[in-house]
């Protein structure tokens, strides 16, 4: 602020010097004495040349003699001009010893500038003062200071509302994820975040829906397993609490009766028997990295072993097993439970193919990848079932299914464990022309 007061008022002091040098060329010419004595041409023609400048310039100018006397002023107002008056001020004082002098009189914001002025004539050196009215800088600047202040205060209030409604926001957002987070951890799992905005809180509460939608979810299959466990379960239960109410309310029964009837009850044991096997392995599986025991693993000798353990199923259902290497491949694997899952898909491959029909795994490889491929001539999946299958206790149709003794838990198993050695496993099938299943697992490195 002060610097633009300065530059202001260097700018004037400039200018008036300037015009202070035209008046000192001007009254040079004369004599002090002709301008001392009344009436004479010289002085009536400084005089008009000091009003005509003055009133050009706006400023007030004074010739004053070398006794600081005030020879002539541009004003002519009796009560305030300096005519005839001894004006000892240092700038004229300054100036009549050859010092051209500037002052600022910050009372009456008056700028005086004070230059020599030669008598050529008898050598004498006088003075002109000029003095101005610099207010109008002095009220620019402060209207300039009072602007700035007015705008800082504007831009300070604004700052605190802007500060004040964002804390508020965001109080409240936070308030409102801790009342979810409390209704949620009270087993509500259904509350959301309502989103509004899209700022980093609705991201936050974007991320925290989807939490809480996966809880939900797994809450859900969980509910739906445990229930889908404890109905697979009752089939056999009941049948067998029949069977053996019968036996028990029946009197003297022939022995094959009898054997009829536990033979019927021992299956549905095995039914139990198998589901729980298959529970047991699912949970396995689901157990995560930990509990995979990776080794080195042939995958073409796996998949002999399997054929060769499940040809006499096949045999038994007339179907042909067949098997094409492609080329030797090994991968990482725990072999156990890869076994597993190959052999539950090879199983069903021959569960569903009817008689003289035909099963063919074919192991092959690229650079990355080892794929075991189970190829049947069977009864193939309906498109819109292909994606449900592998859902644990699926089965495409239920009535069916009971008589081949499926538990809909070896699907479940089998993409579980795929899933577990960072592999894929895709279905395409058509009904009544048979189903591809191509497994997919990285190679070893
Ligand atoms: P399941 O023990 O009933 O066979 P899975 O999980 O192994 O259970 O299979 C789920 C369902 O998928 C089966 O009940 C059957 O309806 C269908 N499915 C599986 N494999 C085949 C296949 N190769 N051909 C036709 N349908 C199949």
């Amino acid at each position: 602020m002060a610097e633009i007061q300065q530059y202001h008022l260097t700018v004037r002091t400039n200018e008036m010097r300037l015009n202070a040098f035209r008046v000192a060329d001007a009254v040079a010419r004369r004599t002090f004495d002709d301008l001392e004595r009344p009436d004479t041409p010289s002085l009536a023609i400084v005089q008009s040349a000091i009003n005509r400048y003055s009133e050009e310039w706006d400023v007030r100018i004074l010739v004053i003699n070398d006794r600081a006397r005030v020879l002539r002023d541009s004003n002519h107002d009796v009560l305030d001009s300096y005519a005839g008056q001894t004006l000892l001020r240092p700038e004229v004082l300054n100036a009549l010893n050859r010092q051209d002098t500037t002052v600022l009189r910050r009372n009456d914001y008056a700028l005086n500038v004070a230059v020599a002025v030669h008598d050529e004539i008898s050598g004498r050196v006088g003075a002109i003062l000029l003095i101005a009215d610099v207010s109008d800088i002095f009220d620019t600047v402060a209207e300039i200071r009072n602007t700035l202040i007015l705008y800082s205060v504007a831009v300070g209030l604004l700052v605190i509302v802007l500060v004040f409604v964002m804390s508020h926001r965001l109080i409240a957002a936070l308030r409102q994820i801790m009342r979810v987070v409390q209704r949620m951890s009270m087993g509500k799992l259904n509350v959301r975040i309502p989103i509004s905005s899209r700022d980093e809180y609705s991201v936050l509460s974007k991320a925290f829906n989807n939490m809480a939608e996966k809880l939900e979810q797994q809450e859900k299959t969980r509910d739906e397993f445990v229930s889908n466990v404890s109905h697979e379960m009752k089939t056999p239960l009941s049948a067998i609490k029949v069977l053996s109410e019968s036996i028990l309310t029946l009197e003297s029964v022939p022995e094959e009766v009898y054997r009829e009837f536990f033979e019927d009850i021992n299956s549905e044991v095995d039914r139990m028997t198998n589901i729980n096997n298959d529970l047991l392995a699912l949970v396995k599986v689901d157990q995560r990295e930990q509990t995979l025991h990776l080794a080195p693993v042939n995958i073409n000798e796996l998949v002999e072993d399997i054929l060769k353990r499940l040809s006499p199923l096949a045999e038994k259902k007339k179907v042909v097993l067949l098997y094409e290497e492609v080329r030797l491949v090994e991968i990482d694997a725990d072999d156990v439970k890869l076994a597993l899952a190959i052999s539950n898909i090879v199983e069903n491959g021959i569960k569903y193919t009817p008689r003289g029909g035909t099963v063919k795994v074919v192991v092959d490889s690229d650079h990355q990848f080892a794929y075991i491929t189970i190829q049947d001539t069977g009864i193939g999946v309906p498109e819109e079932e292909q994606d449900k299958i592998f859902n644990r206790f699926y089965r495409v149709d239920k009535t069916r299914d009971r008589d081949t003794g499926g538990t809909g838990l070896g699907l479940a198993i089998a993409r579980s464990t795929v899933l577990l050695h960072n592999g894929s496993i895709r279905l395409t099938s058509k009904p009544e022309e048979g189903s591809v299943f191509i497994l997919r697992l990285p190679i070893r490195k």
